[in-house]
């Protein structure tokens, strides 16, 4: 016979139940936890969790390889949602470079958010003036699923070199790059990211290192072939070693996920950066001049997911 404890248990037990089925966890790829990415994924999260109780959304943000690995956990459906640069955005849905015969026909575009300048930083006493004399020199070109190491060789390729033009190409991780550097392990760094960041500010804390330029023939190529590159401008002043403002190319970080998902779950997402988007825009000094008219259409080439596009709609922005 059941006693009337067993019963009030049980009753607990259902009820507990009954609130877990309604719970979702959501995962959103982010970057290295010295990146942006990583800062883009856990506000999200922040302002989705705040929320827990009416959108039944449980999120988190772990840190990952970045773009690329993103891309493919979002595929694989390991995570709902994730950061990537606009160029491979772009190529995992059109089935093109490194994403050819691989193509994401689900992936489905959120927003955009910060800009992402390819950015080579190196050791002054490496005598590193702009990108060309990288040639022969020790350089860690981005951990394998990241943007930076996957944009890099789009960048080898359009100059006609390869990784064997370098004396060492390391593949550390943006967590490690900066003690490399410190270290003399390498003499420059790549890494496509939003700024200020906090691997680049350790970096010159610990070494005298400043930002070089990336420009040219093989570049300016870049940018008139491909619509998700745009000249980029590294402010002067933002680290210590860089006083004048620096030019390269860039691509956006954008927010993308798949067809899949529910759109419920992306509106809920999307509702609750963009309810509460000045206190968004305070978690990164990246997302200080962030504008909702351009993140909904600036480097998306995925289409929509119905979800974001249900927001944006009722809140006239489309
Ligand atoms: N753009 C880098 C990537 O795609 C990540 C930069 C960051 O973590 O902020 O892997």
């Amino acid at each position: 016979m059941k006693t009337l404890k067993t019963l009030t248990l049980m009753g607990a037990m259902l009820a507990g139940t009954a609130a877990f089925a309604q719970e979702r966890f959501i995962t959103i790829g982010t970057g290295g936890q010295t990146g942006v990415y990583f800062v883009v994924g856990q506000s999200i999260c922040r302002l989705v969790n705040r929320d827990s109780a009416t959108n039944g959304l449980k999120c988190t943000a772990p840190s990952t390889g970045g773009s690329i690995a993103n891309i493919n956990a979002i595929k694989a459906g390991d995570m709902d949602m994730g950061v990537a640069q606009s160029d491979w955005q772009y190529h995992a849905y059109n089935g093109t470079s490194q994403f050819e015969g691989d193509k994401f026909d689900k992936e489905r575009a959120v927003f955009s958010v910060h800009g992402e300048p390819f950015t080579v930083i190196a050791r002054k006493d490496a005598n590193i003036g702009d990108f060309d004399d990288l040639k022969g020199k020790r350089v860690n070109v981005g951990n394998p699923g990241s943007g930076q190491l996957a944009t890099m060789e789009v960048v080898l390729d359009a100059k006609g070199w390869t990784m064997d033009d370098f004396a060492l190409a390391s593949e550390l991780k943006p967590a490690e790059q900066a003690a490399a550097l410190g270290d003399n392990k390498v003499d420059a760094i790549i890494y496509t990211v939003g700024h200020p960041n906090g691997s680049i500010q350790e970096a010159v804390s610990t070494v005298d290192a400043s930002i070089v330029p990336v420009t040219g023939e093989a570049i300016d190529k870049l940018i008139a072939d491909n619509p998700f590159y745009a000249t980029a401008t590294i402010p002067g002043g933002m680290y210590k070693g860089t006083d004048d403002d620096v030019t390269t190319f860039g691509v956006k970080a954008t927010f993308v996920t798949s067809s899949d998902v529910p759109d419920d779950v992306i509106y809920a997402v999307v509702k609750a950066v963009f309810d509460n988007f000045d206190r968004f825009k305070k978690l990164h000094p990246a997302f200080e001049n962030l504008k909702e008219e351009e993140m909904i259409k600036d480097g998306l080439s995925a289409p929509l997911h119905p979800g974001a596009e249900k927001y944006y709609k009722e809140r006239g922005w489309m």
